[in-house]
């Protein structure tokens, strides 16, 4: 032999005995169900963890069964994401706002042992109990609670079950290629799909992922994920956190704008990440209290695309740099992240924003290419649009329980986006191609269509659809949420298009709605607009 190099896995258990050993006094503040704040350390988390993960191998829990949450970003749940995948279990996050039948599909496919509850999701367990086919334990994330007893039978609790724990538990040895966590695709159209995640691939997420053009988290920072951890792991946020070190925030189930620009002022929040719908919210919350959240640097915006306006707002009112980022379940989720460069520094400051609103690229451990339907690479000039397709060390290969692998013959993983790659490998998402308008053969852009609307001062949110139509197929529709108290016309709204689009791109017709159908992830959902809206030209033309 030459010589050789250690070998230490890439283990989850090892990013949480890094914040112990070394950032022990560094705090995690969580907001808990009741509305309380409680306050402990990554050195008592990394304990409790360890705690967590005897006390369940007491119960009989094994290497690679499955232990499901049903929760909000508080404490109890960041413990138990290292103590069961640090004990070699998988920690499967499961979002609430599905519908029952999809929970009880859910918790059956993964065959999940043990159930994690917030109070707040016991009325829905109450009901599934009898449906869940291989759930042993059913525990409340709390101390004991004779109410929530008498709701579920055999209920267990989260602060009890803690206390079996043994203190002196070390983490086992677990193979950096054995699965750690597993997420469900939202599923909007058919069952959804388990992505199940490995030691290795969430660690070198954490580590590409933490780069200083990607999230450049540091131990000086504060970070408030306030995506759920049942969104992609949070982003990737609660491994990357104590990997850095840093202070960590997890905001419970309030988050609406008001709580959590008083949490940003309170807990001096330098970083957050969240979806646009939550960051609508946080603006609008911002100008009412007369806060300028003057902690805060950067947001991390994702989930959708992120509406022009939202970036300059940020920046020219608060003074955060807003990084846009692109991702989904299937990878875990970071794909790319938005960050100038040198040589945009010559730009103007409107062409500089021009690349901002982009979804940005690559961090090292995943590449990106466009492919036309017959499945040539197209050229990455910033122009030519096609399928956007992605590999690398954190990408899925097969689906939980799918005996074929989801890739393509070349071993790329197709999005189901319609993308442009500019030759510096900016990447602008054009649309989901099952979202994407698709006019007498000519595409439109939803997402450019809301980025325009959402701009109108009167406008709150928007969301184009395509609606069928006798001549063109389909034509774009355009559903506006009014900004609180206005009432702007279909003629405003439509003007406000001119200059900025060809003619032909306009939406036919503008519909003003109360509220828009949003997901759990906070994502407008665009399917069930189309089953309420999808008609409307035809309709009319009748
Ligand atoms: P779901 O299907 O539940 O929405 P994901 O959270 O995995 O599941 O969603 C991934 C999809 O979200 C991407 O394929 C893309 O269409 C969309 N998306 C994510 N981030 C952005 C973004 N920054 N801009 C536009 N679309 C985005």
């Amino acid at each position: 032999m030459l010589g050789q190099m250690m070998r230490h896995e890439l283990t989850i258990s090892s990013l949480i005995s890094h914040a112990a050993r070394y950032h022990a006094d560094a705090m995690v503040v969580s907001v808990e169900t009741d509305g309380s704040v409680a306050r402990t350390t990554w050195g008592e988390t990394e304990l409790r963890a360890r705690k967590l993960a005897s006390a369940l191998e007491n119960r009989g829990i094994e290497m690679g069964d499955r232990v499901a949450t049903i929760a909000w970003n508080n404490q109890r749940h960041l413990e138990i994401y290292f103590g069961v995948a640090g004990a070699g279990m998988i920690c499967h996050t499961i979002n609430p706002r599905l519908f029952p039948e999809q929970l009880v599909y859910i918790i059956n496919h993964a065959e999940d042992r043990v159930l994690f509850l917030d109070r707040t999701f016991l009325p829905v367990a109450a009901k599934l109990g009898a449906h869940l086919k291989t759930v042993k334990h059913i525990v409340l994330m709390g101390p004991r609670d004779e109410e929530a007893a008498a709701m579920v039978p055999g209920l267990m609790f989260y602060d009890e079950l803690i206390e079996e724990g043994d203190a002196a538990y070390q983490w086992p040895h677990v193979d950096e290629n054995s699965p750690s966590s597993l997420c469900y695709t939202s599923g909007t159209t058919g069952n959804p799909k388990g992505v199940l995640y490995t030691h290795r691939s969430t660690v070198l997420h954490s580590l590409g992922g933490n780069q200083p053009d990607a999230l450049n988290i540091s131990a000086r920072d504060c970070v408030m994920p306030v995506v759920p951890m049942f969104h992609v792991n949070a982003w990737g946020v609660p491994y990357m956190a104590p990997a850095a070190g840093c202070k960590l925030v997890l905001p419970g189930p309030n988050l609406d704008g008001e709580s959590l620009a008083k949490l940003i002022d309170a807990e001096g929040v330098t970083l957050a990440l969240g979806v646009p719908t939550i960051w609508m919210g946080l603006l609008q919350a911002l100008e009412k209290l007369g806060s300028k959240a003057d902690s805060l640097k950067r947001t991390v915006i994702g989930g959708s695309a992120c509406p022009p306006s939202m970036i300059r707002a940020f920046r020219e009112k608060y003074g955060v740099e807003v990084m846009h980022a692109w991702g989904m379940t299937e990878t875990s989720p970071l794909g790319t992240l938005n960050n100038l460069l040198n040589k945009h520094d010559a730009l103007s400051e409107d062409d500089q924003y021009k690349i901002r609103e982009g979804q940005g690229r690559p961090p090292f451990g995943v590449e990106l290419r466009i492919i036309d339907s017959e499945g040539h690479v197209l050229p990455q000039d910033g122009v030519t649009q096609g399928e956007l397709q992605i590999r690398g060390h954190w990408i899925v290969d097969t689906y939980f329980k799918v005996e074929k692998t989801a890739l393509t013959m070349d071993g790329w993983f197709d999005t189901g986006d319609v993308a442009t790659i500019d030759p510096n490998g900016f990447m602008i998402i054009r649309d989901r191609s099952k979202d994407i308008i698709k006019s007498g053969g000519e595409w439109i852009s939803t997402v450019e269509l809301e980025n325009i609307a959402i701009g109108h001062p009167e406008v709150a949110n928007a969301a184009a659809i395509a609606a069928r139509h006798e001549k063109w197929d389909e034509r774009p529709v355009l559903v506006v949420l009014p900004a609180a108290g206005a009432t702007p016309t279909e003629e405003q709204i439509l003007a406000f298009y001119e200059g900025k689009i060809a003619k032909w791109q306009v939406p036919d017709k503008v519909i003003f709605v109360d509220a828009l159908p949003i997901g759990g992830t906070g994502k407008v959902l665009k399917n069930k607009l189309r089953e309420q809206f999808g008609e409307v030209l035809i309709e009319a033309a009748q």
